[in-house]
């Protein structure tokens, strides 16, 4: 959250109602992914995002490094996020800062919850995640990247993971925050559904709503999420030339 004078602040909704890149409040930023874009890895997944640029490399069900966070019961997942020096504007300080470690732990976390790790006792999901170009969202970026490159990896999973934040700018609440609205909003809530169930894996807030917006932007996200959902579908489709119907679809 930017803590700068009024006059520093840009116009974040337009007498018309559109945002800083005339958006509706509920419109997601145009979207691609390209899954298997790596051919080392094991699963990969290349995400662009409005001005977001992120890959995600997938390793395993491999040996467990290091040895004693091994589960007996279960696979691990362990997850990197990694900001590039170039990602952002001012360059950034390479290296795993506090915010790229609390950014991979809660999406190892998330990724963990849909995996099915008990099919892989003693392993380790290893999951990268390097953020070429950021412009606010870039963990939910990571999420998706990184659910559609488990996909890639066969790795077994109760469904894929599309992430979105969803936040408050000069008093609205909007879908899927870009970096003015990030810096100069009153709230940024990333989170990350599973469809299928319905359950959220992820839920993080920055700044306050009321319970009112609370809800209404749960309700965004979780129709942003869903969007979402159906552009991961077809990247996979794509790279396995897929056609046809998706049983996934039916009876939604
Ligand atoms: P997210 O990218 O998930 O929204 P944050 O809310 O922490 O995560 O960051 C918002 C945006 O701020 C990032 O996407 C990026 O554009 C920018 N940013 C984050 N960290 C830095 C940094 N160290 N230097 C410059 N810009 C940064």
């Amino acid at each position: 959250m930017g803590s700068v004078g009024a006059k520093d602040v840009p116009v974040l909704i337009g007498e018309d109602g559109r945002r800083i890149d005339g958006r509706r409040a509920d419109e997601l930023r145009p979207m691609k992914i390209t899954a298997g874009a790596l051919h080392q890895a094991d699963g990969s997944a290349f995400v662009e995002w409005g001005m977001n640029k992120v890959m995600a490399a997938v390793y395993g069900p491999r040996e467990v490094h290091p040895r004693h966070l091994q589960e007996n019961n279960k696979a691990i997942v362990q997850c990197r996020y990694n900001m590039a020096a170039f990602s952002v504007d001012e360059r950034k300080r390479p290296g795993l800062d506090r915010r790229s470690q609390e950014i991979s732990k809660v999406i190892a976390e998330a990724l963990e919850s849909v995996v099915f790790a008990e099919e892989y006792p003693r392993t380790s999901i290893d999951v990268y995640i390097e953020v070429l170009q950021a412009n606010a969202g870039t963990r939910c970026a990571g999420v998706v990247a990184a659910s559609v490159a488990l996909a890639d990896a066969g790795i077994p999973m109760v469904d894929l993971l599309p992430s979105v934040a969803v936040g408050k700018v000069a008093g609205h609440i909007v879908l899927d925050l870009k970096k003015e609205e990030d810096n100069f909003g009153e709230a940024d809530m990333p989170m990350a559904l599973v469809p299928q169930s319905g359950r959220l894996v992820l839920l993080q807030m920055e700044g306050r709503l009321s319970k009112a917006e609370f809800a209404t932007a749960l309700d965004m996200g979780v129709a942003g999420c869903k969007t979402i959902y159906g552009t991961m579908k077809q990247a996979l489709r794509d790279r396995y030339n897929v056609t046809g119907s998706d049983p996934t679809e039916a009876g939604q």
